[in-house]
C-alpha cells in the first residue's frame, strides 16, 4: 500500500485480540437479544417460552441456550401484523424505508424490512469486503445487473459508493452492451455471480472479438450468490479468462453480509466477527464445534441489524473453521474453503455424501470442458444414478473419449461414485445470467 495506508477498513476492530473480540461479542449479542425481546413480539414469545431473560447471558456456554430461528419461522411471522413482515419487526413498520426480499428459490419469499439506520450499516459491513479486497476509492466499478427486490446488490452498491468508489450501474443493457460499456468505461472492477463472470467473459470472446485479459482493464472482479469463487478451479477459470482478481464474498439476505476474502486470499473466508456471531453446529449431535477443519451448519446472529434481527440463525450451510490465521494481521476467523454445501443439497447418493461443489471442482479441472454443466441425480428401479451433462469446447470435439475416460476417473476419485457422462453441443446446454440451476436432484418431491 502507498505511503503506509492501512490495508484494513477498520485497524482496530480487524486487529482486535481474539480475548477481546469475544468480549465485544458477547456484549453485542447480549444487547440485541434484549433489544428483540424488548421490541420484538416475535422474539419476546420465542423467549419467554423458553424461559430465557436477556441478563441470563454472560457467557458463551449461555449463547447455545438461546432459541435458534430458521427460514420457516420467518415466512409464518408474515402471516401476522403488521403487514408484510409480521410480529419480528422491531420498529414502527413506518420506520422502515426498504424493502428487499430473498429469491424465493426455496418457497415463499422472506422479506426485508430495512430502516435508514439498518440500511447504512448494510453499507458498512460491505466496506470491510471492498477494502480487504484491495478496493479504493481510484476504482470504478461496475455492476452488471439490474437490482429490483433482492439485495444483494443494492447493498454492494451503497458499500462502494461508501468508500468512494465510482459506481457505474449496468442494469437493463444486455451482456454484451455490458461489456462493451466497461472496455469504453475502462472499469477496474466489477461485481458478479462465477456463472455471470464465465459468460461474460465466453460473450466478449466469441461474439465480440474480445479478450477480456488483453483488451479490457479488470483488475478485481467479486464473486457472490454462488461458491464458485472459493472452488480452486472455478476460479483460476476466471483469473485466466479476465487476467484479474478473483475474490469471494457471501451475504445472506435474512442476515447480512457475514464473510469476505481477503488480499492474502488463504483458500477461506474471513468472518467479520465484529458485526456477527458464527457458531458451526454438529449435525448429528448438535453440539456446537470449535476445532478446525470439522464440518457442520452455521447458526448465525447479526449484531447489529435492528427492524427485523436476525438472531442465532439456522443457514443450513455447511462450514468448518480453518486452522491456521491468515497471513494478512486480521484477527476475524477464517472458514475454510468458502461454503462447503447446503445440508440441504449435500445429499446421499447410492449411500456415499454427495456435494455438488465437489463436481463443479472436477468438472472446472478439465481444461477442455465448457463451463456449462448440469448434474441430475435420479432414482430407477429403486437405483440412484447421477447424470451428468457437459460441452465440450469448439476445436476439442475430436478428443472426446479420452476427455470423457478423464473425467470419469477424476470424478469417481473425488467423490468415489460413478456417472453417467452425456455430452452436448457447444452452446446448447442453458446459460444463465444470474444464479445457474445445475443441481437437480428428481428424487425429491417438487423439483
Ligand atoms: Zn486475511
Amino acid at each position: 500500500m502507498a505511503n503506509g495506508e492501512s490495508i484494513y477498513w477498520n485497524p482496530i476492530l480487524e486487529t482486535l485480540p481474539q480475548e477481546k473480540l469475544h468480549a465485544l461479542q458477547l456484549k453485542k449479542f447480549r444487547r440485541i437479544v434484549e433489544w428483540a425481546f424488548n421490541n420484538s413480539p416475535f422474539y419476546n414469545r420465542l423467549y419467554k417460552e423458553a424461559g430465557l431473560e436477556p441478563e441470563d447471558i454472560r457467557n458463551f456456554e449461555d449463547v447455545q441456550k438461546v432459541p435458534k430461528i430458521n427460514k420457516d419461522m420467518m415466512r409464518e411471522v408474515q402471516q401476522h401484523e403488521p403487514f408484510p413482515y409480521g410480529d419480528m419487526l422491531t420498529v414502527p413498520v413506518e420506520e422502515v424505508t426498504t424493502f428487499r426480499q430473498t429469491s424465493g428459490t426455496t418457497g415463499t419469499p422472506v422479506y426485508q424490512a430495512c430502516t435508514w439506520q439498518d440500511w447504512e450499516w448494510w453499507a458498512e459491513t460491505w466496506c470491510y469486503i471492498f477494502y480487504a479486497q484491495g478496493f479504493r476509492d481510484t476504482d470504478r466499478i461496475f455492476i452488471p445487473f439490474g437490482y429490483n427486490v433482492f439485495v444483494a446488490f443494492w447493498a454492494g452498491h451503497y458499500g462502494a459508493e461508501k468508500l468512494g468508489c465510482e459506481v457505474v450501474p449496468g442494469g437493463v443493457l444486455d451482456t454484451q452492451a455490458r461489456i462493451l460499456k466497461m472496455q469504453e468505461l475502462k472499469c477496474t472492477a466489477f461485481l458478479a455471480t462465477p456463472t455471470y463472470i464465465l459468460r461474460m467473459a465466453d460473450v466478449a470472446k466469441n461474439k465480440l472479438g474480445v479478450d477480456p485479459a488483453k483488451d479490457m482493464n479488470i483488475q478485481k472482479i467479486m464473486g457472490a450468490g454462488e461458491p464458485g469463487a472459493s472452488i480452486p478451479t472455478t476460479k483460476k477459470r476466471m483469473e485466466d479468462a479476465w487476467g484479474a482478481k478473483v475474490y469471494d464474498h457471501i451475504g445472506i439476505t435474512e442476515v447480512g453480509s457475514w464473510s469476505y476474502e481477503c488480499t492474502a486470499q488463504p483458500g477461506g473466508q474471513h468472518v467479520n466477527e465484529a458485526f456477527f456471531l458464527v457458531e458451526i453446529e454438529d449435525i448429528e449431535t448438535g453440539e456446537i464445534i470449535t476445532e478446525p477443519g470439522k464440518e457442520g451448519k452455521m447458526i448465525i446472529t447479526s449484531f447489529d441489524r435492528l427492524a427485523k434481527p436476525a438472531i442465532r440463525f439456522d443457514t443450513k450451510d455447511v462450514i468448518a473453521w480453518a486452522d491456521q490465521p491468515c497471513d494478512c494481521g486480521r484477527t476475524f476467523r477464517l472458514i475454510e474453503g468458502g461454503i462447503i454445501g447446503r445440508a440441504d443439497d449435500i445429499t446421499k447418493v447410492k449411500g456415499v455424501l454427495l456435494a455438488p461443489t465437489a463436481i463443479e471442482e472436477v468438472v472446472r479441472s478439465v481444461a477442455e470442458l465448457g463451463n456449462e454443466f448440469e448434474v441430475v441425480v435420479s432414482k430407477k428401479r429403486d437405483v440412484d444414478d447421477i447424470l451428468l451433462k457437459i460441452e465440450i469446447v469448439p476445436g476439442k470435439e475430436g478428443e472426446q473419449e479420452s476427455i470423457v475416460s478423464r473425467l470419469r476417473d477424476q470424478l469417481r476419485l473425488r467423490t468415489n461414485l460413478g456417472y453417467k457422462i452425456e455430452v452436448h453441443r457447444y452452446g446448447s446446454l442453458p446459460r444463465y445470467e444470474l444464479k445457474a440451476k445445475r443441481f437437480k436432484d428428481l428424487r425429491k418431491k417438487g423439483v
